[in-house]
């Protein structure tokens, strides 16, 4: 395995693949989730890419907050843990090497699928999402790229972005990888206390109830809603169920996102119910 930090590599790197070439972004601290994205993409690709970038840029205030100055860093351990599942190459550039020039001029506007939801939150989120991939699809050239449903959102953004900028990469999208007690692995796990953990149990288990109505025919996303926002040490954002592609609201059995601040960490779930 190779752990390369510039464009050029990269490029070069590129140059020489064989076969069909597989990209897995992650923004590092890497968990069982990203794990997941990476034995699948193994199996399927002659030539495995993984990037490792905190992008500043789908951070608030592009990166000057506390949510981006205390996400986990450790590219020692992504390095270690890329190489046990078979990685070929670690892309970790710095912020300089991937935007030389500061903030960059031109971005990638994601309309109006990217102010909803996460984007309401978390404005312009999308559209740094959008950009930095834009720029891994460029320089990797993925036959094939990887992302976990936990970020549902993004996903159906990515997805329109190949569809509306003609990218010539087939997005595969794996499901949902969680801890025993239900919890949906994040790299931001790791900033909750024992007792925000167990707070944060709610997220998941109101999507249960969720399932569980569609099961029985009687879908309640109020009830649920306002269950969920009386729930101890949680302080909900949104639970709503939309549309899978267009994330408008549905009254079908549709996709159920939930996000939540737990212990100040903002925490997103979701499940496709039906
Ligand atoms: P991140 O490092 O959080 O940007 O995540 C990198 C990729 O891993 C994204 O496509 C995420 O959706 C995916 N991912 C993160 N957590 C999970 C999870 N618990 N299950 C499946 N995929 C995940």
């Amino acid at each position: 395995m190779r752990v390369i930090t510039t464009v050029e590599e990269l490029r070069a790197a590129r140059a020489e693949a064989t076969g069909t070439v597989g990209l897995v972004p992650t923004m590092g601290a890497l968990h069982s989730g990203h794990g997941t994205l990476i034995e699948r993409a193994r199996r399927e690709v002659d030539t495995l890419i993984t990037s490792v970038f905190l992008n500043p840029l789908q951070f608030t205030d592009l990166g000057d907050t506390d949510d981006y100055r205390n996400y986990p860093r450790d590219i020692e351990a992504d390095s270690t843990f890329c190489e046990g599942l078979g990685v070929d190459i670690v892309f970790a550039p710095s912020v300089e090497e991937m935007y030389p020039g500061g903030i960059p001029q031109i971005w990638v506007r994601t309309g109006e699928m990217g102010t909803v939801l996460e984007g309401a939150s978390r404005p312009g989120h999308f559209d740094g999402v959008a950009t930095v991939v834009n720029k891994l699809f460029n320089l990797a050239k993925p036959d094939v790229a990887y992302f976990g449903q936990k970020d549902a959102q993004q996903v159906a953004v990515l997805r329109r972005m190949v569809r509306d900028l003609n990218h010539d990469v087939e997005i595969r999208t794996l499901p949902i990888a969680r801890a025993a007690d239900g919890l949906a692995q994040s790299s931001r796990n790791v900033r909750l206390s024992e007792a925000g953990r167990s707070q944060a149990l709610a997220l998941s288990r109101s999507l249960r109830t969720l399932q569980e109505q569609v099961d029985a025919g009687a879908l309640d996303v109020d009830a649920v809603r306002a269950e969920l926002a009386a729930s101890e040490g949680v302080t909900l954002d949104y639970l709503v169920v939309v549309d899978p592609d267009t994330l408008q609201p549905t009254s079908e059995p549709g996709l159920a996102l939930v996000a939540a601040t737990v212990d100040g960490v903002r925490l997103i779930d979701n499940a496709l119910l039906g």
